[in-house]
């Protein structure tokens, strides 16, 4: 995870474009871009284009690693603070929880875990833990494999959710599991066949408020409060 590496300026150059359009717009979100191989967390077929700004296949999951401005921008929505406690819904293979890793942790030597990555799929939730033990971040990163549309009510309350895949409506449950103060960002799709990244916030009374930050392309959400086509 330094210049050493020989991926150092390609990841470089793609944050810097990142920066350039407005994506990336903290400092903390640009570090844990630049800091997290995206190359580690890729199919090996797709190495060549790990960093491009694109979603890449995960072999024949029919599942994706999300494309870097995405994971920038729901990092930018849910601006997290050190130490706080985040649930992530959809490990993939573990790219996008690195980097919640290094913005609650930045010295990733938290004595307990600090990310949640929940993921449907067993064959990616074991490369996932592979590819983040290789690189040392199991200690603050856990991988669970289950259904994350009803939260992981074993860890809750969170500061803040990130759902990787689109829901037919936001769960009941991970607006339950956010703490007061917390923050959610979760793709919605519309009858329509629209999809929306809507970021939740929960004040500290309890109330809930939701902000629509635009129109995304995600992979469905499974499970009990996905879609179950
Ligand atoms: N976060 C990933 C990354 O770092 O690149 C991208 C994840 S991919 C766009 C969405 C993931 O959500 C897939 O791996 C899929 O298997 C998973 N998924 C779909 N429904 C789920 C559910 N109910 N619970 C947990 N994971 C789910």
């Amino acid at each position: 995870m330094d210049a050493s590496d020989p991926y150092f300026e390609e990841r470089k150059s793609l944050v810097e474009r990142l920066v350039k359009e407005g994506i990336i717009k903290s400092e903390k979100v640009k570090n844990a871009m630049l800091r997290i191989p995206r190359h580690e967390f890729v199919w090996p077929d797709q190495l060549k284009h790990a960093y491009e700004d694109t979603p890449l296949p995960l072999g024949e999951t029919n599942q994706t690693v999300s494309a870097p401005h995405m994971v920038a921008l729901m990092n930018e929505l849910l601006d997290i603070q050190v130490g706080e406690k985040i649930l992530e819904v959809g490990t993939g293979g573990g790219y996008h929880a690195a980097t919640l890793a290094v913005l609650t942790c930045p010295n990733l030597d938290s004595p307990k875990p600090l990310v949640f990555t929940i993921e449907i799929n067993p064959k990616l939730a074991k490369f996932a833990k592979s590819n983040l033990s290789r690189l040392g971040l199991d200690k603050v990163v856990k991988v669970i494999e289950g259904d994350g549309s009803k939260g992981y009510l074993e860890e809750a309350p969170y500061d803040c959710i990130s759902v990787t895949a689109a829901a037919p409506r936001i769960p009941d449950p991970l607006i339950e599991q956010l703490k007061p103060g917390g923050r959610m960002v979760i793709p919605v799709q519309s009858e329509f066949f629209e999809q929306n990244l809507i970021l939740v916030k929960k004040d500290e009374k309890g109330r809930v408020s939701k902000f629509n930050a635009g129109p995304v392309i995600f992979v469905p959400l499974r499970g009990e409060y996905g879609f179950s086509f």
